[in-house]
């Protein structure tokens, strides 16, 4: 029998609980999930690609169909090449929608054989995140509501070695 095989494509910088849930939840409907980083997406990033994969390695480290890589270039060739049938997208807002639909319909022409399944957020994660996360580190707040605790140890190394952005943010207890 077929496996069936999803991919979660995404910036993750960095993973935070919304990305996880979508994660764990794709994970019980495929055989196999495999959650790719996409290494240079539009937006400024924190992490390099390589810290952004250690870090769902270990978030993700308890679900053992998931697999987690890097990629560059089209999501659906990427997704080709792995054997995948499905790319994965978390709704979270009304927002997200109209973005959504079109990287689905545009997905949809490049490569006809891959299908998209978007799962809504879960009630708690509407509002977060990967941007809300990284805002609220940098001006002093406790992130531990929103990421798994790897992510706010890199976090802080980042900005022990003056990174966060380039900004050396000031010291806080979280
Ligand atoms: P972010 O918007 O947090 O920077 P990404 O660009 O890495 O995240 O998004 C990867 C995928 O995860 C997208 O489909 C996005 O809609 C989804 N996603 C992001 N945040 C959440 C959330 N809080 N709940 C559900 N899905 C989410």
């Amino acid at each position: 029998m077929t496996q069936k095989i999803a991919l979660y494509p995404g910036s993750f910088d960095p993973v935070h609980f919304g990305h996880m849930d979508i994660a764990q939840r794709a994970a019980v409907l495929f055989d196999q999930l495999i959650v790719a980083v996409y290494e240079t997406p539009k937006k400024p990033l924190l992490f390099s690609a390589q810290e952004r994969v250690a870090m769902l390695t270990t978030a993700l480290a308890h679900l053992k169909n998931i697999t987690i890589c890097s990629y560059t270039g089209l999501t659906v060739n990427f997704a080709q090449a792995q054997g995948a049938q499905v790319l994965v997208r978390g709704l979270r807002v009304i927002s997200d929608f109209e973005m959504e639909y079109q990287m689905a319909l545009t997905n949809q022409q490049l490569g006809p054989d891959i299908d998209t399944i978007c799962l809504m957020t879960r009630y708690e994660y509407a509002f977060l995140s990967a941007s809300l996360v990284k805002e609220v580190f940098m001006a002093g707040g406790n992130v531990s509501q929103m990421v798994h605790p790897v992510v706010v140890e890199s976090l802080l190394r980042k900005r022990a070695q003056g990174g966060a952005g380039g900004v050396v943010v000031p010291a806080i207890s979280l």
